[in-house]
């Protein structure tokens, strides 16, 4: 047995694309992660009409659930509750204690702005229409001012708020109801693994894949999804723990075929390991075509303070002379896109800021700056530590300007972290 499940996207602004939407594909991945097959994501306006040719769409397509997002505002467009309820055969009811509730954040949040209360009145009138509740639902307490609803039934139907920040904490809750619970109760219960590959095409890992099929007993009960990431392959598996032999085995013949590719088998992305195996040193990067991206990203998790002492951005020649001491005939002789001029760069912010580790990009990202034997997508990386050790290395990317600064910081951090494991380079 299995359970499905259908998510309607409300709102004429997702609708024509003026914004992109959020809550859909978060949902289906919380879906798919609770086991819950997904049978239709569709998304609509903000007309009952629409909202309720959807839900009669995904009632009739047989799913346990429906989730909805969207249109529980005060306003006159909000109508997502008052539809749901007509859908369900469901008469509308005042809460009070849904109302006190709503009065209160609202006393709360005018407070600051209108500390007179003038307008109190009014704004708490056009809220009243918030606190109608579909007579017999569960109530999710607000984490903006709209309350959401869990209206049991077949199907039974969530009814979640438009804005992702309070959509995703009130998804949490309606997941502890006991309507919710019960409406999923014949989900399969799945393992989910992730592992990821650097340096591996795709076909190859599809060979890999092929022979897997051909030699792993109950390979089929793998459910896998692969995909490419910034520069590296991520693989999703999905399985029932009764097939968790065959996924060891699939891990295995990985590990054999791919030794030097294979770098997460826990689904931990390059950039925590490098944080991790940063821990305790001090690191400053030396970028050109990326243009601090590299910083940027070696922070995202961790914050500067954990272990970058800071970064240079050099595009022309004499920034990198003046600031990071390159030497003029080290760029005339090898040009500006060169591994010696990298690793020039390294060296120079490894003195010039006292670090102990530094990595340096520079390469040729934008259109324009190719030359026949330095094409658009040439980039030359080097990584240096104070111990002596270090890694030069000159790759050819493919993609716009964008691609290629991406999989650039994407190529530095596994640079980065081969040289900390102290492990050799693959090919
Ligand atoms: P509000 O009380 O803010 O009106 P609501 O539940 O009525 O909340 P909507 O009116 O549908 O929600 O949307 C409010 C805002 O939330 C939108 O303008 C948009 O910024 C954001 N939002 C709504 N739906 C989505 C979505 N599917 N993806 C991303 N953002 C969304
Ligand atoms: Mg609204």
């Amino acid at each position: 047995m299995s359970t499905r499940a259908g998510i309607v996207v409300t709102g004429t602004e997702v609708l024509t694309g003026r914004i992109q939407d959020r809550n859909g594909p978060w949902l289906a991945d919380q879906l798919l992660e609770l086991g819950v097959e997904l049978a239709h994501l569709t998304i609509c306006g903000d007309r009952p009409a629409g909202i309720e040719a959807q839900l009669r769409f995904h009632a009739a397509a047989g799913v346990d659930l429906i989730i909805t997002s969207g249109g529980l505002g005060p306003t006159a467009d909000d109508l997502t509750v008052e539809t749901v309820a007509r859908f369900c055969g469901r008469e509308l009811v005042l809460d009070a204690a849904v109302e006190e509730k709503i009065a209160a954040i609202l006393r709360n949040l005018m407070g600051r702005t209108d500390p007179g209360g003038a307008g109190f009145d009014s704004v708490r009138a056009a809220n009243r229409k918030q606190a109608l509740i579909p007579a017999g639902a569960t109530v999710l307490d607000p984490v903006g001012t709209a309350p959401g609803v869990v209206v049991p039934g077949t199907p039974t139907v969530v009814v979640l708020p438009g804005p992702p920040r309070e959509l995703q904490p009130m998804w949490r809750r309606a997941l502890d109801t006991a309507e919710v619970q019960q409406a999923i109760a014949g989900r399969t219960r799945y393992r989910q693994a992730t592992v990821r590959m650097f340096g591996l095409p795709e076909s190859r890992l599809a060979e890999t894949l092929r022979e897997a099929g051909a030699r792993i007993a109950d390979f089929d009960a793998l459910e896998i999804t692969t995909c490419l990431r910034r520069g590296e392959v991520e693989m999703v598996t999905r399985y029932e723990p009764s097939a968790a032999s065959s996924y060891t085995a699939l891990i295995e013949l990985l590990r054999t075929r791919h030794p030097r590719e294979l770098f997460s088998e826990d689904g931990a992305l390059v950039d925590e390991q490098v944080a991790e195996l940063l821990a305790g040193r001090w690191l400053v990067t030396a970028e050109s075509c990326t243009a601090g991206l590299l910083a940027a990203r070696l922070t995202e998790r961790s914050g500067a303070s954990a272990h970058l002492a800071g970064g240079v951005v050099a595009y022309s020649n004499s920034a990198k002379t003046d600031l990071l001491d390159v030497a003029p005939t080290l760029i005339e002789t090898h040009g500006a896109v060169s591994e010696p001029v990298a690793e020039a760069m390294a060296a120079g912010a490894l003195r010039r800021f006292g670090a102990d580790t530094a990595v340096a990009v520079t390469g040729i990202a934008g259109p324009g700056g190719g030359s026949p034997d330095k094409p658009v997508g040439t980039v030359c990386f080097a990584v240096l530590l104070a111990d002596g050790r270090r890694a030069l290395r000159t790759v050819r990317l493919p993609g716009d300007r964008t691609d290629v600064r991406e999989r650039s910081t994407t190529v530095a951090l596994h640079l980065l972290r081969r040289v900390l494991l102290d492990r050799p380079l693959a090919d």
